[in-house]
C-alpha cells in the first residue's frame, strides 16, 4: 500500500516534469497565421509538380532512379533553400535479393540550425520519410510509400524557411540571441533509404538506411561541454511521416510518450478545418485519437523507420494511418492513385505542426484581407 502511493507520487511529479520539458516552448498559430500558410497549388500535380513529380518514378537503392531523386532533393534545397546544410550519410549493405554485392544506401539530411548555435547545443524537430522504394513488384512507384510524404516534406521546408529567418534575426537584433534563457532549436529533415525489405520483412532485411544512421548518429560524440550528447541526442521529435496520400485517412496516436505533441497535430487540423482552410471533408478527421486516456495505449505499433531511434530512447511521433491504405505494397501505389486534396490538406497540418514547434507565430507571412479570402476553399468553390 505505501509502495503503490510512492509510485503513484513519483509517477505524478514525472508527468509533471516531462509535461513541463515537453511543451513549454510550443506556440500554437494564430488564426491569421493558418490563414496565411504558404501555399502553391501546383507543388502536388502528379504530372508537373515541381515538388511531387519528380519523386513518382522507381527508386531502388542503387539504381538511376534512386539516384535522380537524390538529385531532386539536393537540387531543390540549392535552389530554393540554400541555407539548409546538407549532410550524405552513406552506407553498404548485402540483400537477401542481391547475394553478396554490396548496395550503396544514402540517406540525405538537410538542417538549419540558429546561426549563432554551437553543433552541440541545438535539439532539432526532426521530419523524417523514407525515399526508396520497393524492389518488386518491378515497377512500383510507391506513391503514398513515401513519395508523397517527402514532397509534403519539401513544402513544410520551404514554408518556414522565410520564417527561421525572420525570427533568428530578430532574436539577434534583440540579443536574445544566446542568452541562454531559451533551448536553441533547429530543424532537420531526414529523406532516409532502405526502408523497404528487398524479399520479407525481418530485423536484417528492412530499415536498411535508418538502421545505419542511429548506429552512427549515437556513436558520433559532441563536444565536451555540448547541451546533447550525440546528433541522436540533438533530436527533440522524430516525427515520421509514412504512407499519407490516399483518401480517408485515419492516423492514431501511437505512443503514450508523444500523445502530448499528437494532440497539437489534431487540434490544427480542427482548426483548420473549423477555418476552413483544409479541402478534403472526410467523414472523421485523419486525427481523431485526441481524447485517448492513458489505459487505451497498447503495446501495438507498426514497424518503420522509427525504431533503431526508439530503440535508443528517441521520442516518436508515428504519422502513419492504420488500416494501410488499399493500395499498399501493390503497383496500383502511383500518381494516379493519390487524392491530391489529401496531400496538400497534409502537406499544410504538417507545416502548421513545424511553425508551431519552431516558436515562428509572428513571423510567418502576412497577406491582405483578399489575398487571405481567395485562401478558404468554402469560398473557392462559389466562384
Ligand atoms: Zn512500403
Amino acid at each position: 500500500m505505501v509502495l503503490r502511493r510512492v509510485y503513484v507520487l513519483m509517477y505524478r511529479l514525472l508527468s509533471i516534469a516531462v509535461l513541463a520539458a515537453s511543451t513549454l516552448a510550443y506556440t500554437p498559430l494564430s488564426d491569421d497565421s493558418l490563414h496565411n500558410l504558404p501555399s502553391e497549388e501546383s507543388d502536388f500535380d502528379v504530372d508537373e509538380g515541381l515538388l511531387l513529380a519528380p519523386i513518382l518514378i522507381p527508386r531502388v537503392p542503387g539504381t538511376p532512379g534512386h539516384q535522380r531523386v537524390q538529385e531532386h532533393f539536393v537540387n531543390f534545397f540549392r535552389k530554393h533553400l540554400p541555407d539548409w546544410a546538407v549532410e550524405w550519410h552513406n552506407s553498404t549493405s548485402t540483400t537477401p535479393a542481391t547475394g553478396s554485392q554490396e548496395v550503396p544506401f544514402t540517406n540525405l539530411i538537410f538542417r538549419r540550425d540558429p546561426p549563432w548555435a554551437a553543433v552541440g547545443d541545438v535539439g532539432r524537430l526532426t521530419l523524417v520519410a523514407h525515399y526508396d522504394s520497393l524492389y518488386q513488384p518491378e515497377g512500383f512507384i510507391g506513391a503514398v510509400d513515401s513519395a508523397a510524404p517527402c514532397a509534403i516534406l519539401l513544402h513544410v521546408a520551404r514554408s518556414i524557411d522565410q520564417a527561421l529567418t525572420k525570427r533568428w534575426d530578430a532574436m539577434l537584433a534583440s540579443g536574445e540571441a544566446g542568452s541562454g534563457l531559451e533551448d536553441e532549436k533547429g530543424v532537420q529533415i531526414l529523406f532516409l533509404d532502405g526502408e523497404e525489405a528487398w524479399v520479407s520483412w525481418s530485423n536484417t532485411d528492412s530499415l536498411y538506411g535508418a538502421r545505419a544512421l542511429a548506429e552512427a548518429w549515437e556513436s558520433t560524440p559532441h563536444p565536451a561541454v555540448s547541451v546533447y550528447r550525440t546528433p541522436l541526442h540533438s533530436i527533440s521529435i522524430f516525427v515520421l511521416l509514412d504512407l499519407l496520400g490516399a483518401a480517408n485517412p485515419r492516423v492514431p496516436s501511437w505512443f503514450q510518450a508523444t500523445h502530448w505533441a499528437y494532440k497539437h497535430l489534431a487540434a490544427i487540423e480542427e482548426r483548420m478545418r473549423k477555418l476552413e482552410l483544409l479541402e478534403t471533408k472526410p467523414a472523421n478527421p485523419f486525427l481523431p485519437e485526441s481524447n485517448k486516456s492513458p489505459h487505451q495505449f497498447s503495446m501495438g505499433f507498426v514497424q518503420d523507420d522509427h525504431i533503431p531511434f526508439m530503440a535508443r530512447g528517441v521520442d516518436i511521433l508515428h504519422v502513419i494511418p492504420y488500416p494501410f491504405p488499399p493500395v499498399w505494397h501493390t503497383i496500383d501505389d502511383d500518381g494516379a492513385h493519390l487524392d491530391i486534396p489529401t496531400v496538400r490538406d497534409w502537406a499544410k497540418i504538417i507545416t502548421a505542426f513545424a511553425a508551431e514547434w519552431m516558436d515562428l507565430e509572428g513571423s510567418m507571412p502576412t497577406f491582405s484581407p483578399e489575398e487571405k479570402k481567395s485562401r478558404k476553399y468554402s469560398d473557392k468553390s462559389e466562384l
